[in-house]
């Protein structure tokens, strides 16, 4: 796992960032620093089966924020890299992942629901271009589909 462990220490000791992180915010027990604390102790392994890991929104707020251009959702990112490594991924995100890759979408926007909120429909996702770029991008890593 790959992390800069100066820049961990520093953001262990600030968590100026938990007052603007919608996670933090209304996610009980979503604790970046907790997580840092126990990367920084060697003591991360039971995070990998934690949904904490997963319910970072990669909102980049906190990189936005940050005074050393760091973000505490590095340590989360490298948590979730290192849990899928080891087939840790929780079944939803896998489907979610699944449903992008075939469709280029994370869901499907409910027309009867955004006609009742008085929204217009929904524009077109572009999946067709997401579909050709990703098929570039799976053949030149020789990825079988
Ligand atoms: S990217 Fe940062 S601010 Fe956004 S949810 Fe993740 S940890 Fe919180
Ligand atoms: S990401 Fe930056 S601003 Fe946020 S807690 Fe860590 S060091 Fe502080």
């Amino acid at each position: 796992m790959y992390l800069d462990y100066n820049l961990l220490e520093k953001c262990y000791k600030c968590g100026a960032c938990y007052d603007l992180c919608p996670s933090c915010l209304n996610l009980p027990g979503y604790d970046p620093r907790k997580v840092i604390g126990d990367i920084l102790a060697d003591n991360y392994e039971h995070w990998l089966n934690s949904e904490s890991i997963w319910q970072c929104l990669e909102c980049h707020h906190c990189l936005e924020i940050c005074y050393q251009h760091y973000g505490f959702e590095n340590a989360m990112t490298a948590l979730r890299t290192l849990a899928s490594k080891r087939g840790l991924t929780p079944q939803q995100v896998k489907r979610g992942w699944d449903m992008f890759v075939r469709t280029g979408k994370l869901g499907e926007p409910q027309s009867s629901a955004r006609k009742r909120l008085g929204l217009p429909q929904a524009a077109e996702s572009g999946k067709d271009s997401f579909l050709k770029l990703f098929k570039i991008y799976q053949d030149s890593k020789g990825v079988k589909t």
